[in-house]
């Protein structure tokens, strides 16, 4: 039998170097990016050089191609130290392998490396204002004219469209169509000339939105007016009618994303309130003496490590192949769940020092609640698990 080896895989690197950085780099200066509101552009470029912005992508485009289970560690320790960060890279990784599952072979070879080297940055271009859990309803339109499409419309709450350069964008090729998904198609639509760097006409950037927490990273509004792309290089797939598809494939991992950063948070106001406790003293004894203290403490540590196998499984699974949308489920709703209760919970424990803009557990109540609604609600996740529940045990 081999003894074990002592080197780390390249896995354990990956997430040991992250870990340094983190705690060298990021520690010191989130809270006040946060608070600010401030892009973290020089974290940004940090990511960039780690490779962070090529992690899903397979290794013949440049990428570093780790699974899903070790990209869910990755995400966990990021959100640990600062939730947001994780939102630059994965709506970023959201839109390539839209690409990477779905594009011909000349978009892959155009887009994926210029996607893995982080050159090219972007994100997913779905929510309108009035279609967000009902996607079928978006009304931004591409008409097909000649070996262009025309796009005319405009997207709200999207993850990197000011700070990134292009967009995986979900559209409406055919508006008439019934059902209305098959009139669906996603487009590649790029805010830059990708050789010189100048802005395109017909992509306005709008207004970076206001949000209670997850701040730095940019949440806009983008309108398309006329714009043009060409359609070889741009309608994914090379068909039209497959975009609600391959939007909503991506969602399973997005799902296990969400659940990943919930398991950071989670485990981050756990950390914080363990050391509180025992620091923290009254009635001449630490808090984490008192019995009201300790049931908060077993809670909250059952809770971080149900959600922990819970991503651990529904990651495994994905990796296995074949369809996880109950695992993702799942895994979501309780690391999202579990994250704000956490968050709530050492709030509690912290006493006026928990409300106080001078120690994290402000910033992860703030947080939380994003993870109950990014990836599509928590509501949706409890119809899409009994819907799939019902459908594995048909009678
Ligand atoms: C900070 C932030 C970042 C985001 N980033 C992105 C991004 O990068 N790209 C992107 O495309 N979008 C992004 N979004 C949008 C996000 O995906 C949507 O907000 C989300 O899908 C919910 O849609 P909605 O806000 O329109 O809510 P609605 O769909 O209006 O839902 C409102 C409520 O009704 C419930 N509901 C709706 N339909 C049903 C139903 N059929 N059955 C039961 N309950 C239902 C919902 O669960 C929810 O409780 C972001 C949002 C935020 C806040």
């Amino acid at each position: 039998m081999n003894a074990p080896s002592a080197e780390p895989s390249m896995d354990e690197a990956i997430l040991e170097s992250i870990g340094r950085w983190l705690d060298k780099k990021v520690e010191p200066v989130a809270a006040e990016l946060e608070h600010d509101d401030i892009y973290p552009a020089a974290l940004v470029e940090d990511m960039r050089e780690l490779g962070l912005f090529g992690a899903l992508i397979d290794p013949q485009w440049g990428g570093l191609g780790l699974s899903a289970t070790t990209y869910a560690r990755i995400i966990a320790r990021i959100s640990e130290s600062w939730m947001s960060l994780t939102g630059v890279i994965n709506s970023h990784l959201m839109m390539a392998l839209i690409v990477q599952r779905s594009g011909t072979s000349a978009q892959k070879d155009y887009w994926l490396p210029k996607f893995a080297s982080g050159e090219l940055r972007g994100g997913l271009g779905l929510t309108e204002v009035d279609a967000g859990t009902d996607l079928q309803a978006i009304r931004t339109t591409a008409r097909r004219i000649g070996d262009h499409y025309v796009v005319n419309g405009g997207k709200m709450w999207i993850t990197n469209s000011i700070e990134g350069h292009v967009l995986a964008l979900l559209v409406k090729t055919d508006p008439t169509a019934e059902p209305r998904h098959r009139g669906m198609s996603v487009l590649i639509t790029p805010k830059i000339d990708v050789e010189t760097g100048a802005p395109l006409p017909g992509v306005q950037p709008g207004r970076k939105l206001p949000k209670l927490g997850y701040r730095g990273v940019d949440t806009g509004e983008i309108a398309f007016v006329d714009y043009e792309c060409p359609a070889d290089l741009c309608l994914v797939g090379g068909e039209e009618g497959q975009g609600f598809y391959q939007a909503t494939s991506g969602l399973e991992l997005g799902r296990i994303n969400v659940a990943a950063r919930g398991v950071g948070m989670a485990r981050r106001a756990l950390r914080e309130s363990v050391r509180y406790a025992q620091e923290r003293r009254t009635m001449g004894k630490a808090i984490a003496e008192h019995q009201a203290i300790q049931l908060k403490l077993g809670e909250m540590a059952t809770k971080v490590r149900a959600s922990e196998l819970l991503v651990e499984d529904a990651a495994r699974a994905y990796d296995q192949g074949g369809r996880v949308d109950m695992e993702a489920g799942m895994a979501k709703l309780f690391a999202s769940e579990t994250a704000l209760e956490a968050a709530t919970e050492a709030m509690r424990i912290h006493g006026g020092v928990g409300y106080s803009l001078e120690y994290p557990i402000e910033r992860l109540y703030r947080d939380a609640p994003l993870l109950c609604i990014g990836e599509g609600t928590n509501e949706m996740q409890r119809i899409i698990i009994a819907r799939q529940l019902v459908a594995r045990n048909r009678i």
